[in-house]
């Protein structure tokens, strides 16, 4: 049996998972915003999943930013109460066994390259798309670090095919830059967008919905933003050609993009013949969570 959890919101989800990837029970925990109270509620969570299914199982976690190489301890994480805290070694030490920790995005990746929507592709692109932005590449199943050389922490990466004129100004991040591509595809900058074209600054899907009833404010905002995700995802298909490339987060709610995002990367992929496709994840909210679970294969 694997558990996977996943922190980050208003609450931690558990997920457990036959071998073969059924679900076994899901349970929820409101999360308080305290490192202490959290690594409590995580173990509690395990502890009483186990007694319930009668097994031991490997566990694994999903969150935002990620393990140190160096340190052990959490960096880039937009939980502040969870920023330079050594989750995975906290965790290992309360519950007497070696625990996996992985960013939501390589989570996300995971699980829906494992039995997801890019199920049987050999090497998928997973981008989650909401408040923040992330992208890891899973290749056969496998989470490929040695090639985070080219996606990892894709979000604060600068944004390719960048034109001031269009784009605006670039805008500073928190990791400390200007321009990452999390300052253009987040929700955040799509409503400040909209908002800056005359319309509101509304959630995706209320931009959405009010672009098809002929809101050119939103549509106008929309169609900008299709041609930036297009951009910052020929980037990658330029290194790396993944065969799907697969959405997750609110943004990822928006069916248009999957029409017209791959007719516009066209326009900026070096080699003229993109087999690459675009897909809505399979399973919502819960893929992070399943993804932890996959950290043990
Ligand atoms: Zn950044």
């Amino acid at each position: 049996m694997r558990i996977g959890l996943r922190l980050g919101g208003p609450e931690i989800e558990l997920l457990a998972l036959t071998e073969n990837g059924r679900e076994l029970l899901r349970q929820r925990a409101p999360a308080p915003a305290d490192y202490d109270a959290v690594v409590a509620a995580v173990v509690q969570l395990v502890a009483a999943a186990e007694a319930e299914l009668g097994s031991p199982a490997c566990v694994g976690v999903a969150t935002p930013g990620a393990v140190s190489p160096l340190s052990g301890a959490m960096e880039r994480s937009s939980l502040p109460w969870l920023e330079g805290r050594k989750l995975k070694s906290d965790l290992q030490q309360k519950l007497a066994r070696e625990v996996r920790v992985a960013n939501d995005a390589n989570c996300f990746a995971l699980s829906e390259a494992v039995d997801g929507a890019a199920r049987r592709a050999a090497c998928v692109f997973g981008v989650l798309l909401g408040t923040g932005v992330g992208g890891a590449i899973v290749a056969r199943g496998h989470l490929r670090h040695d090639l985070d050389a080219s996606t990892r922490e894709w979000g604060h990466r600068p944004m390719p095919f960048v034109r001031a004129a269009e784009d605006g100004p670039a805008q500073a991040c928190y990791c400390g830059h200007r321009g990452c591509i999390e300052t253009y595809l987040s929700a955040g900058a799509l409503a400040r967008d909209c908002a800056g074209r005359g319309g509101a600054e509304l959630e995706p899907d209320a931009i959405a919905a009010r672009a098809a009833s002929g809101d050119t404010a939103c549509e106008a905002s929309l169609a900008h933003y299709e041609d930036l995700l297009a951009r910052a995802f020929a980037q990658v298909i330029n290194i790396v050609q993944p065969d799907v490339i697969v959405l997750g987060g609110r943004i990822a709610e928006l069916d248009r993009l999957y029409a017209n995002v791959p007719k516009l990367w066209q326009h900026y992929v070096f080699s003229g013949r993109v087999s690459t496709r675009l897909e809505k994840n399979l399973h919502g909210v819960a893929s992070r969570t399943r993804g932890a679970a996959w950290l043990w294969d």
